[in-house]
């Protein structure tokens, strides 16, 4: 577990670094190997960068805390629900991206036109904008099955590995 949560806020950091952060918007969740039932993530109140070992909390796959010193985020859902529609992702990460988030306001299909927008390609160019205004709806999300990326309407990007 300490590994786990030592592999999560280097990631974290990485993000931070690559200009991902966002004050305490943005998150990176990773399903424990041994209780897929459970997933680590960052909690409220701290950037990206700010991620430590001893920081991070573990929460079930409904979005409730189960153990960790601090608060839990609102931005759970966006991973809980991830994870329950999908048993095949192992991490999720959403963060912030100062042009993702101007991207996201517009409400418009992202083109496959970089090796970047590739990655979002299958989900935005076969079904237009993947987009959960209401919040995620885990319908949409167990639709597409094989979806490794989201922009998320009027608010970041999520991507599962
Ligand atoms: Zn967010």
């Amino acid at each position: 577990m300490e590994k786990l949560k030592r592999l999560l806020a280097d990631a974290g950091r990485v993000l931070a670094h690559e200009g991902q952060g966002d004050y305490v918007g943005g998150h990176i969740s990773l399903r424990l190997p041994d209780d897929p039932g459970l997933f680590l993530m960052k909690p409220a109140g701290i950037g990206l960068e700010e991620m430590t070992a001893d920081n991070i909390i573990t929460v079930n796959i409904v979005g409730d805390k189960v153990s960790g010193e601090a608060a839990r985020h609102n931005e759970v859902f966006i991973h809980s629900e991830v994870m329950r529609a999908r048993s095949d992702v192992q991490a999720v990460v959403h963060t912030h991206a100062v042009y993702a988030v101007v991207f996201s306001s517009l409400g418009k299909p992202l083109l496959p036109v970089s090796n970047d927008a590739a990655f979002f390609a299958r989900v935005f160019v076969q079904n237009g904008v993947l987009a959960w205004p209401n919040g995620f709806d885990l319908d949409a999300i167990a639709l597409h099955a094989e979806m490794k990326a989201a922009g998320l309407l009027r608010h970041a990007t999520a991507g599962a590995k």
